[in-house]
């Protein structure tokens, strides 16, 4: 038996390949590569699939959080709340904004930001009285949405920006709504191993606000006004391509399904390990779009290395909390400071997961976990 993949991304070409070599095709032959029809219809079929106003289409999941940001002014002076466990995009365009990035703890079942922990910093930050609490940046981790309503009344509690990092988690749900319409403004990534991934780098804003909207649009190209060469604020090159849109296009038509498929190999994995490992909580009224099928266990590294002796692969996302790399250490308070993150990354690991996945080789990961366990 060979390795398998931790992500096969050439199963779904195998499935589409007439519709996006064709789709490809007609982008090369009409000649417009940026803007343009391909990204308008895109996004209006992402506004439609998610439920918001306004899908606006990025050049990645990183640029869609730092757009946002720079649409809400948020900058020197500012306190960004933001998860410490998560990527490390998620963090970094708050620095990059110029704002301080100020670490949250993470809840231990759903690994998303614990909201009485965000109150408590919240509360020490105004005390403080040298920053002004500005924006909470929440990470729907590995596709399971966050506490949205809770993290909601926060956010008008103290008047703060409420920001969603779905990198993730785009496909997800909570209560009726899906993930595009929990927050305020949401960011998403289509990088290829996503979800819902194009063939380079890509993202996309969502947002029922029609002004936040209107600004991201002008931020997205050069801060450029109604006229193309009016500028009317700072802003970037920030654009998805066209080739990348098409692609997505097609993609998106069979998204439901691909998500209903990543809830099924969940549902294996966890009636296969639920016994011998702690499987991703499940809570009713969300759904996650299961970017990540992530246990934890005493002893990862071990089972880790006994996986791959028998060809299975596997990640532990994340290995560090964020306070724990050096360029973000001056935002946190050391070891210690943040004991959920921290012990989340020696325990946690992510098994292979996608939406083409056989059954046979999801039960040769159950086999191989058990074996390696048990
Ligand atoms: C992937 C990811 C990002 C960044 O997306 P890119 O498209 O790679 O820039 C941000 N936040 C989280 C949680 C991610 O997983």
């Amino acid at each position: 038996m060979g390795t398998l993949p931790f992500v096969d991304l050439k199963a779904q070409y195998r499935r589409l390949r007439p519709q996006i070599d064709e789709a490809i095709q007609h982008v090369l032959d009409d000649g417009q590569y940026v803007m343009g029809p391909h990204l308008e219809r895109f996004e209006g079929e992402l506004a439609v699939f998610a439920g918001a106003r306004h899908a606006i289409g990025v050049s990645s999941g990183t640029d869609a959080l730092f757009i946002s940001l720079l649409a809400y002014g948020i900058g020197r002076g500012d306190a960004v709340f933001v998860p410490a466990f998560t990527y490390t995009a998620s963090a970094e365009v708050i620095a990059l904004a110029g704002a301080r990035p100020v670490f949250v703890d993470v809840e231990p079942e759903t690994f998303n930001i614990d909201t009485a922990d965000l109150e408590a910093k919240i509360a020490a930050v105004k005390e403080q009285g040298e920053l002004s609490p500005k924006g909470v940046l929440a990470v729907d981790l590995f596709g399971l949405p966050a506490d949205w309503d809770t993290l909601n009344d926060i956010a008008k509690a103290n008047d703060l920006v409420l920001i969603s990092d779905a990198a993730q988690s785009f496909g997800g749900e909570y209560g009726c709504k899906r993930v595009g319409t929990l927050a305020t403004v949401t960011g998403t990534s289509f990088y290829p191993s996503k979800p819902l991934g194009c063939y380079g780098d890509g993202g996309a804003i969502l947002t029922d606000d029609d002004d936040i909207a209107a600004t991201i649009i002008s931020i997205r190209t050069h801060g450029t006004g109604v006229h193309k060469y009016d500028v009317v604020r700072v802003g970037l090159n920030g654009r998805l391509d066209a080739i990348q849109a098409a692609v997505l296009s097609v993609k998106l038509s069979v998204f439901a399904e691909e998500l209903d498929a990543r809830e099924t190999i969940a549902g294996l994995y966890d009636e296969g390990l639920a016994d011998i490992v702690q499987v991703p909580k499940r809570l009713p009224d969300y759904r996650s779009a299961w970017a990540q099928y992530t246990i934890k266990t005493e002893g990862r590294d071990e089972l880790r290395a006994k996986l791959a002796e028998a060809g299975i692969p596997s990640t532990a996302f994340y290995p560090k909390p964020l306070h724990f790399h050096p360029p973000y250490a001056p935002f946190g308070n050391g070891p210690g400071s943040l004991p959920v993150s921290e012990e989340l990354c020696g325990r946690v690991l992510s098994l292979p997961m996608h939406p083409y996945m056989a059954t046979s080789d999801v039960q040769r990961v159950i086999d191989g976990v058990r074996a390696a366990v048990g």
